[in-house]
């Protein structure tokens, strides 16, 4: 589905994220909020997920790990109402230096042009007007992720019609602000700096000024956090953000970022809150 004559204003948009869990902590509200207005949104998850903790229970009879973290992703995907999920099956490639990096199959170590061409075939096969993807450095390092950005910017030059393209970010200065009004309000330092090296030794997410798109999500907090539990095994990184105070799980995850690559973020003054997906 694509824009018609019918329905003019509507869009189809494509997520490409890295591992499951990466769309519930990064776009989940975008993707909520699209599926709201009547965009039709489809997920794409690289890899499977094969380095993530196993659920604290334990897996079921005959159960993998890939099998539980694609039936949480299906989950999350229910409650955000994404419409199709795809999966290009490579594997989780570990963090920055793991062995795992260079391991036959993963991400990390796959050759982009045929990585695209398969995000390319989902595209055409959508008539997708929207590819979503992330920063340049993967918003913290992880190679997985920067791969995501290669992959979708190769993918919309190899697609029929060329997609506009988004990169999911974190505000570098936003995630600054947050973490030193928890040190205010007495919570201990545990010497994280967003402006500190992260997994490839740059900083974390983008500074205010270099984004293009600080989005409402405030109205769709109820499937962000929906989308959170649905991949409850994750618990290091998912009880961390289901356990924030809800006035902070709000301010956090009401706003979420993204780089339009071409549009100027001057002529986006004083990160006005806008919306990439109307019209
Ligand atoms: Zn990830």
């Amino acid at each position: 589905m694509s824009a018609t004559p019918d329905n003019p204003t509507k869009s189809t948009i494509v997520f490409l994220h890295a591992h499951p869990d990466d769309e519930a902590s990064q776009t989940a509200g975008a993707m909520a909020r699209a599926v709201a207005e009547g965009h039709r949104v489809v997920t794409v998850f690289a890899t499977n997920g094969d380095h993530g903790e196993l659920p604290a229970l334990g897996l079921g009879e005959g159960e993998t790990l890939v099998d539980w973290r694609r039936r949480e992703a299906m989950a999350s995907a229910e409650v955000l109402g994404v419409q199709r999920v795809a999966w290009l099956g490579y594997r989780d490639s570990g963090m920055t230096g793991w062995a795992q990096n260079l391991l036959e199959g993963a991400f990390h170590g796959a050759d982009v042009d045929e990585a695209a061409a398969r995000v390319a075939a989902i595209l055409d096969e959508e008539e997708a007007d929207v590819l979503v993807g992330y920063d340049w450095h993967g918003g913290y390092g992880h190679p997985d992720h920067v791969k995501v950005h290669g992959v979708v910017h190769r993918a919309a030059e190899l697609a029929a019609r060329r997609p506009r393209l988004l990169e999911s970010t974190m505000n570098r200065d936003l995630v600054r602000g947050f973490y030193e009004a928890t040190l205010a309000a007495g919570e201990a330092d545990s010497g994280f700096n967003p402006d500190g090296p992260m997994d490839d030794g740059n900083p974390l997410g983008t500074p205010a000024s270099e984004i293009t798109w600080q989005v409402d999500v405030s109205g769709y907090l109820p499937q962000r956090r929906a989308a959170l539990e649905a991949h409850r095994s994750q618990a290091t990184d998912i009880e961390f953000m289901l356990s924030m105070p809800d006035d902070f799980f709000a301010a956090f995850f009401g706003r979420e970022h993204y780089i339009e690559p071409g549009l100027d973020p001057a002529t986006r003054p004083s990160m006005q809150l806008g919306w990439p997906f109307s019209g």
